[in-house]
């Protein structure tokens, strides 16, 4: 069967479905006490230069592990939030750690990273995720400019009039708006130019079999072109190995996520990572030509 950018598929054996409503009704269950015992927290996947290899920042990533249900990720958890009102809750952890945490590497080499911290369109609804992100960036002591909020192409381009004012309040902060999964969403592109946004994140889908289709190829190179026609700069997100890097970089592409680079680490990790990455360059170059 072919891969393709489609986020689930629809048929399941009777079993299978059945293990899957099991599962997410447990979920329901588990989920407000997990928030209660504190069973989430954040990790941390670098954002690397495309030119150079080096970590220009963290993507700070929701996990969820608890007793009853072992360590859950966030394709599973976040639906569930967002269905039953908890993403409001989970969405200020994720602000509130991702900002402190950023200062916390800040102070690590001196280094100037950004922290991109991920943002459910459902939170985007009223204006309370403003002026909590306002006490944020203000507690923590950061400077705005190195914060970041991605939100998934889809639920934005089904929202965008609700969501709108919402998207130039927080631009008004002085962060920096992503569209994150972007190719994905089906959506117009005419709103491109009128939406606050400084980044376009290819969604992963498009660079995974980037060196082996052409078709994904010229889509991704694409949407470089028309990222940088418009001003905007581009990531390329689930970026597994050097030959992928090797065409971005001839791409043009800013920015580079994956394993490649680094898997998601707890704290602790990121902040060995970055103390080891100080002073050498975290990867050797990858070689020119081919
Ligand atoms: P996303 O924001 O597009 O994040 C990228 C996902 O791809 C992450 O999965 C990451 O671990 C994974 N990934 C990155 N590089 C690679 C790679 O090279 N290979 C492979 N196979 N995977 C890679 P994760 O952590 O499971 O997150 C899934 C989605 O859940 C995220 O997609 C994001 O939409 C959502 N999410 C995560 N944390 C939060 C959060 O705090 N709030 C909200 N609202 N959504 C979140
Ligand atoms: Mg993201
Ligand atoms: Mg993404
Ligand atoms: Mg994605």
């Amino acid at each position: 069967e072919s891969k393709r950018c489609g986020r689930g598929r629809f048929t399941f054996f009777d079993a299978e479905l059945d293990k899957r409503m099991k599962r997410r009704l447990e979920l329901e269950h588990q989920l407000p006490l997990a928030v209660k015992n504190g069973d989430l927290y954040m990790v941390y996947q670098s954002k690397n230069s495309i030119e150079s290899g080096e970590i220009l920042g963290f993507e700070a990533l929701m996990r969820l592990d608890c007793r009853a249900l072992g360590t859950v990720g966030p394709d599973e958890f976040i639906e569930v939030a967002e269905d039953t009102g908890l993403i409001e809750e989970l969405g200020r952890f994720a602000l509130r750690k991702g900002c402190e945490d950023l200062a916390r590497f800040q102070a690590i080499g001196g280094r100037s990273l950004t922290m991109a911290i991920n943002v459910s369109v459902r939170q985007l609804v009223d204006d309370s995720i403003v002026s909590y992100t306002r006490q944020m960036i203000a507690d923590n002591g950061i400077d705005p400019t190195q914060l970041e909020l991605e939100i998934t192409e889809s639920l934005l381009a089904e929202n965008l009039a609700q969501v709108m004012p919402r998207l130039e309040q927080l631009r008004a902060l002085g962060l920096s708006l992503t569209i994150d999964d972007f190719g994905t969403g089906y959506s117009s592109l005419g709103y491109l130019t009128r939406f606050p946004v400084a980044t376009l994140k290819i969604d992963k889908c498009f660079v995974d079999d980037l060196v082996k289709n052409a078709n994904d190829a010229t889509v991704v190179r694409t949407i470089i072109q028309m990222g940088h026609a418009l001003g905007l700069k581009v990531v390329a997100e689930g970026l597994e190995d050097e030959a992928q890097w090797r065409m971005l970089r001839q791409f043009g592409c800013d920015i580079g996520q994956g394993y490649l680079f680094s898997k998601p680490l707890d704290y602790g990790q990121a902040e060995r990572l970055l103390q080891t990455t100080a002073k050498i360059p975290l990867l050797r170059p990858a070689r020119e030509g081919h």
